[in-house]
């Protein structure tokens, strides 16, 4: 760009211009970027991240441990404010940060460890001249005498060697600490200052994990082998009491043995597995020989073998079970049917066995004197002992066959007799049913029945159509009649009824009828009585209803009812009138029971 450009909108229009012909995304560090380049001054964020370095710096100062790093983080990063390099500043403030936050989760507080060290420095150790302990403190000051964490560690590792160094001097000697370090700031490399270390991990570490690993891991999974598990509670205690190297590779000896132990287990739980896989599928066999033809528990046993002939997992284990339970509902349902045909081949068998009782208590005589002649037969000498024999056999013979000849006439007869007692009483039914047929009335209550009814209505009608009188016609229900039924029972309903009729046939004149329309129900055909004249019969029925108490048990029981009256337009069905009847005894029912209805036929219909 030939002149510099000054106006900043010209600038922001250039610099949009350039992003996109330079095919740059427009991030505001981009916009940033180009923005400065093509005005040539730096904005206004990098004067604000010049302003914040002071106080960034203060606030570095300020913090509570001021140890050689963080004043050498501190002067990198001033160095780096006036390179301008600002990209480099965030990574030393990390590092700054990391180190500062190092301090914070040292080993063990420096006031303690440097008490401790003081202490052992003084005790005489059997095991640690004075000399020795001054040679590997020197070693490890020079070391990691600028790491203040790991010179913390290291110290504490070293102090704490010298304290247990009764038990296991060796490999707390500090006195050939050979190995050569190079503390980077990731760490150093296994060293030995004071104990012997790991990939970086103090053994005491290594130590702890395997007690860990132990509790966690292998006592509590070892819960069915009691054996096992002991020993690896046994193996954590003693993992925990090691003080030294030595004393872990005498811990890893008892290790290997438990390792071995717990394979042999493993190997166990396969073949218990594939142990119990095999009767799974032998049962199944079974199953299939059980049920025979049945093709669905086949077909069902059939996919609960697919799913066992697969290496075992719990899901596969689930199907299986699921695959099971239906075989052994279906077998359930199938068993049933079974059993109930058993108890049917076994009633027949009982029967079949008292017969034969009854059969063997005549032939009785025969079967005993048959075994007797067996006898004879076995011990007799001689033909002529055989001939007098076989004459008393043939005699007896032909008195059995008489015997058997006069039995089975006495049962045909029994039969012939059974037969027409039968044929009897299928006339009888027959006639029965031809006499009931043409019964009108009601067996318990002497009113009419419902043919009754029909009958009695077919006549007052042909009566009305002939004579042009009026025709009345109540429908009643007893009230509340299940309750009387449910307190006295259901003697004490039937003779309810026969009360209830009682009482209705004294208030009806002679050409009147009451019949039993259905349970508890009547209807009462009032012919030559107008509306309100029926109404008022059926009023006066209530009454004395409530005069001639009906008597159960010595007790006064109330009885009373609800109706509707009506009365029969003429041309009218027979069935339209009950309805209407019906409807307003259902009316009075409704309005609170005991109590008459009237209904007035439509004004159209008559
Ligand atoms: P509601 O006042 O509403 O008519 O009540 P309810 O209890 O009389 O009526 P529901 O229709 O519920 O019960 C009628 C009962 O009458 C039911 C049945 O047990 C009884 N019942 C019907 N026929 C006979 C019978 O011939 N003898 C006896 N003892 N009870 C009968
Ligand atoms: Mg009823
Ligand atoms: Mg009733």
């Amino acid at each position: 760009m030939s002149n510099k450009l000054t106006n900043p909108t010209d600038i922001a229009r250039e610099t949009l211009k350039q992003l996109a012909a330079r095919r740059i995304s427009p991030t505001p560090e981009r916009y940033e970027e180009l923005y400065t380049e093509i005005s040539g001054i730096a904005t206004r964020s990098s004067g604000h991240e010049a302003a914040l370095l002071p106080e960034l710096l203060n606030a570095l100062h300020k913090l509570p441990r001021q140890s050689p790093e963080l004043l050498r983080d501190i002067s990198l990063i001033e160095k780096a404010a006036q390179n301008r390099d600002w990209t480099s500043i965030p990574t030393i403030l990390s590092q700054a940060i990391e180190s500062q936050a190092g301090q914070a989760s040292l080993t063990r507080a420096w006031s303690e460890l440097i008490r401790e060290l003081v202490t052992q420095w003084d005790l005489r150790s059997a095991h640690f001249s004075h000399s020795r302990k001054q040679e590997s403190l020197a070693k490890v000051l020079l070391n990691f005498g600028n790491y203040p964490n790991l010179l913390n560690e290291k110290l504490d590792a070293l102090v704490r060697g010298w304290a247990d160094g009764s038990s296991a001097a060796g490999d707390i000697d500090v006195a050939e600490p050979e190995t050569e370090l190079e503390p980077a700031a990731e760490g150093a490399k296994p060293s030995d200052a004071g104990a012997a270390a790991v990939g970086g991990l103090d053994w005491r570490v290594w130590r702890e994990l395997l007690v860990q690993a132990l509790r966690i891991g292998m006592v509590q999974c070892l819960g069915p082998f009691p054996e096992l598990q002991e020993e690896a509670s046994s193996l954590a205690l003693g993992a925990e009491s090691v003080s030294s190297e030595q004393g872990m590779d005498f811990l890893a000896q008892r290790m290997k043995k438990f390792w071995v132990q717990l394979e042999l287990k493993r190997e166990n739980d396969n073949r218990i597995a594939s142990g119990l896989v095999n009767l799974l599928l032998l049962l199944s066999d079974n199953l299939v020989a059980l049920s025979g033809e049945d093709s669905w528990v086949q077909g069902q046993v059939a996919v609960v073998r697919d799913i066992l002939a697969k290496p075992l997992s719990m899901s596969r284990l689930y199907d299986a079970e699921v695959g099971f339970k239906e075989v052994v509902y279906k077998q359930g349902m199938l068993r049933h049917s079974l059993d109930e045909t058993e108890e049917t081949l076994k009633r027949m068998i009982s029967l079949f066995i008292d017969r034969l009782g009854s059969m063997a208590d005549t032939t009785g005589g025969y079967h005993d004197k048959i075994a007797a002649y067996a006898t004879r037969i076995g011990g007799s000498q001689g033909l002529v002992d055989l001939q007098q024999l076989l004459d008393e056999l043939m005699q007896d013979t032909r008195v059995m066959q008489l015997d058997m000849a006069r039995s089975r006439e006495e049962l045909l007869a029994a039969r012939a007799q059974a037969e027409a007692a039968d044929g009897r009483v299928k006339e009888l039914e027959t006639e029965l049913r031809a006499v009931s047929e043409k019964v009108r009335v009601d067996q318990l209550t002497g009113a009419l029945n419902r043919r009754g009814f029909d009958e009695s209505f077919a006549t007052e009608i042909a009566r009305v159509a002939r004579s042009g009188k009026p025709l009345c016609l109540a429908l009643l229900d007893i009230d509340n009649f299940k309750r009387l039924n449910d307190q006295r029972g259901h003697q004490a309903g039937d003779d309810a009824l026969v009360h209830l009729v009682k009482v209705i046939k004294d208030a009806l004149r002679p050409t009147d009828t009451v019949s039993r329309y259905g349970g508890e129900e009547f209807v009462v055909l009032m012919p030559e009585l107008v509306l309100s004249e029926a109404a008022n019969v059926m009023r006066r029925m209530q009454r004395d209803l409530t005069r001639q108490f009906f008597l159960h048990n010595n007790e006064r029981v109330l009885i009373t009812f609800s109706a509707g009256v009506t009365r029969y337009v003429p041309g009218e069905h027979p069935e339209t009138t009950v309805e209407r009847a019906d409807q307003s005894m259902y009316e009075a029912k409704k309005a609170g029971k005991n109590q008459v209805n009237v209904a007035e036929p439509p004004v159209a219909g008559g």
